[in-house]
């Protein structure tokens, strides 16, 4: 399970950014094209953070949807899965815009 990785790097920040302080709030976010699963990080957000500043840490996930852009046709589209072809014309030339986000955008600490 890689979440536990991933997860643990996401701990390690948050810790690393409290000096010292007790964690309150953790907000990540988590695109739909990583590969990585809200549940199972939330899952392992409580084991990585027993008996750390971040014990009592709510966690909030927000997930941020695939958005491609043709280089062909120059169409933005929503992006269910990577390598998807472009609705408008066909092609495989797309760009992610978005969905491939996983990182802390709020740490909220005890003052
Ligand atoms: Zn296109």
């Amino acid at each position: 399970m890689h979440e536990m990785a991933i997860t643990q790097g996401i701990v390690d920040i948050c810790l690393q950014h409290a000096h010292d302080k007790q964690i309150r709030q953790v907000v990540i976010e988590i695109g739909d094209l990583s590969g990585v699963v809200p549940e199972a990080v939330t899952f392992c957000f409580s084991a990585c953070t027993v008996d750390t500043l971040a014990a009592e840490a709510r966690l909030e996930i927000r997930q941020v949807s695939g958005l491609g852009q043709c280089l062909d046709c120059g169409t933005e589209q929503p992006l269910e899965r990577l390598y998807d072809p472009c609705r408008q014309c066909g092609s495989y030339a797309l760009r992610l815009l978005k969905g491939e986000e996983l990182r802390v955008v709020e740490l909220e600490i005890d003052d």
